[in-house]
């Protein structure tokens, strides 16, 4: 059996926080404590008591009621999914897939105001918007969102050459 100290925290990825924050959730010791173990396995879920054993081996002295109470928060702001345990019935929960939210950078058409998602840059503009987002916390700013747009002329107006008549399409 691993003991891990209680102290131990991974750092909470910019677009859970914004979450909690815009949820009203104030990052108590136990709140952390919970993302740690969902973060800790981002693949993996657990169930309300797998969740309470798992925090007791790691020293944190939480009533079940309040994690039960606190997971349900989590699941209602999206930062967990809750799915159901089809033969035990029971409640799981697990890590809510947070790359929706970096879909990556828009593109928008200056010409026909169409708006195009470029999710095969989701990473990499992650990458970049979580260190924005991490100097800027360092610099005590909170309830920070990045939204990265780029302007110019989709493929179909320049092949329409310079008109940027309504339907281009001939
Ligand atoms: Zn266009």
């Amino acid at each position: 059996m691993v003991v891990r100290s209680p102290r131990e925290s991974l750092a909470v990825p910019p677009a859970i926080q914004r979450r909690l924050e815009a949820a009203g959730l104030r990052r108590t010791l136990a709140t952390r404590a919970v993302l740690g173990l969902f973060l800790a396995h981002p693949d993996g879920t657990l169930s309300h008591a797998q969740a309470l054993a798992s925090l007791t081996a790691r020293g944190l002295d939480i009533n079940r009621v309040t994690l039960y109470r606190l997971l349900e928060r989590l699941a209602a702001c999206g930062v967990l999914r809750r799915h159901t345990d089809g033969q035990a019935r029971t409640w799981r929960f697990g890590l809510a897939a947070l790359e929706t939210e970096a879909a990556g950078p828009r593109f928008e058409c200056d010409a026909c105001h169409r708006q195009f998602r470029l999710p095969q840059a989701g990473a990499s503009t992650q990458a970049v918007a979580d260190g924005l987002i991490r100097t800027l916390e360092g610099q005590g700013h909170r309830g920070l969102r990045l939204d990265l747009a780029i302007r110019g002329t989709c493929a179909d107006c320049v092949g329409a050459g310079d008109s940027t008549g309504a339907t281009g399409n001939t």
